[in-house]
């Protein structure tokens, strides 16, 4: 499945590691955790996180009284999915969608992560599903960026409200929601300006159009999206930080985890931001965006 061959390199790296670790060591012991650690750490894991993991597998261990390392295997993925799915009972985050209302979606993160990539590949998904969609182009400082996004709109089948280069964006927000509530919408997807040189007059910017979404609609964003490429490893994180100080980030968008060998950074957002992912991208074609399931994920690994 989807899941299999877009997480190809995060598994042949990572799969290939553990059954070489467990192959050297028959006894489960301290030197056989110290180079668990190290492969963690290596897949992107994150420090705090591994260490995390390795108390808990020590103790699993003596409460099992595991001694064959061979056995270590499932209890490491069993781990994991636990991890991420923390206290509840489902491990798959749904997006908030109004069921009678005009869902309004931010979409926020760092230019170049793949934003615009992403608002395409959810408005085809949404389209499908029966929902009408419209996008409006909330970055109006980047070069090329309201045409891009509107050669996705074009590509999926769905109308994209834009103004000019330069121009206010939180205007153009203002009018993409009323241009979804006249056209009697279901969801509304909103780019917004990822440039991080001034990050100060960035988080500024997006408050603003917070603000104007919430005053047309109070309920509203019912998503805000942080955007993160996974290939930036730890970046993703501190970007994650940065953007979650200046927003309430409801969920995160993890991209290009087909381009990496360091899938387990989904483990270390989830563990230390404790904002769920909620959807993964897995190609640059329109259809390889997927829901983040932990379960499939982690079992995707060890495939
Ligand atoms: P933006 O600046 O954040 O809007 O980024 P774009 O949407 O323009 O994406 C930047 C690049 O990343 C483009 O070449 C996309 O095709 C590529 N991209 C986006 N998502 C994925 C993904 O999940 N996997 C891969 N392999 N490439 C992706």
């Amino acid at each position: 499945d989807k899941y299999k061959s877009g997480l190809s390199k995060t598994r042949g790296s990572f799969s290939s590691k553990i059954n070489n670790l467990v192959a050297r060591y028959r006894q489960v012991d301290e030197d056989f955790f110290d180079d668990l650690e190290e492969i963690l750490i290596q897949a992107d894991v994150g420090v705090n996180t591994v260490m995390d993991l390795v108390d808990e597998l020590k103790m699993e261990v003596k409460r099992q009284n595991i001694k064959d390392s061979s056995m270590l295997k499932d209890v490491i993925s069993e781990k994991l999915v636990e991890i991420y799915a923390g206290d509840e009972e489902t491990v798959k985050a749904e997006l908030n969608l109004q069921p009678n209302d005009l869902s309004i979606f931010l979409f926020v993160g760092v230019n170049g992560v793949g934003k615009t990539t992403s608002i395409g590949k959810l408005a085809h998904q949404l389209s499908e599903q029966g929902k009408k969609v419209v996008l409006v182009a909330g970055d109006t400082f980047r070069a090329g960026a309201i045409e891009q996004l509107d050669v996705w709109g074009q590509r999926v089948g769905v109308e994209v409200i834009k103004h000019s280069e330069g121009s206010d964006p939180a205007a153009v927000i203002y009018d993409g929601i009323q241009a979804a509530r006249s056209r009697n919408a279901d969801v509304l997807l909103c780019d917004t300006a990822g440039r991080l040189q001034n990050k100060v007059n960035l988080m500024n910017e997006l408050s603003k159009v917070k603000r104007v979404i919430e005053r047309e609609v109070p309920s509203a964003p019912h998503e805000v999206l942080l955007v993160l490429d996974a290939t930036t490893g730890q970046n993703a994180l501190s970007q994650a930080k940065t953007f979650s100080e200046a927003t309430n980030v409801t969920g995160i968008v993890l991209t290009k985890l087909d381009g990496t060998a360091k899938g387990g950074i989904v483990l270390a957002i989830r563990k230390e931001l404790n904002i769920p992912v909620k959807y993964v991208g897995l190609g640059e074609k329109v259809t390889d965006l997927e829901v983040f399931d932990a379960q499939a994920f982690v079992y995707g690994l060890f495939a």
